[in-house]
Formats: C-alpha cells, sequence, structure tokens
C-alpha cells in the first residue's frame, strides 16, 4: 500500500495529481489515434485521455 497520508493523498487528488494506473487500452486506426482509460488508484475517478 501507499507510504504517504490519507490526507496528503487527498490534497495531491483535489490538485489534480491523481495516481492513474492504466484500466482499458484502446488502440486507433489510421488518423483517428488511440485512447486509453485510467482510473485514479486513491480516489477512484476514471478519465479518459488519448494516447
Ligand atoms: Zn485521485
Amino acid at each position: 500500500m501507499s507510504k504517504q497520508s490519507p490526507l496528503l493523498e487527498q490534497v495531491l487528488c483535489w490538485l489534480g495529481f491523481h495516481d492513474f494506473k492504466v484500466i482499458e487500452r484502446t488502440f486507433g486506426f489510421g488518423a483517428a489515434g488511440g485512447v486509453e482509460k485510467v482510473e485514479c488508484q486513491r480516489c477512484g475517478v476514471v478519465v479518459t485521455r488519448g494516447i
């Protein structure tokens, strides 16, 4: 588990510094590009972003 304090982790997430882990990756074709779905292991937010 993490060595950081829960409060510090919460603050980091508030500031947008999430601890993302890739949970799904989709490779695009041609000019479409791919996307990956990442989840913060601390607060659980899920974000889809281009790769
Ligand atoms: Zn987070």
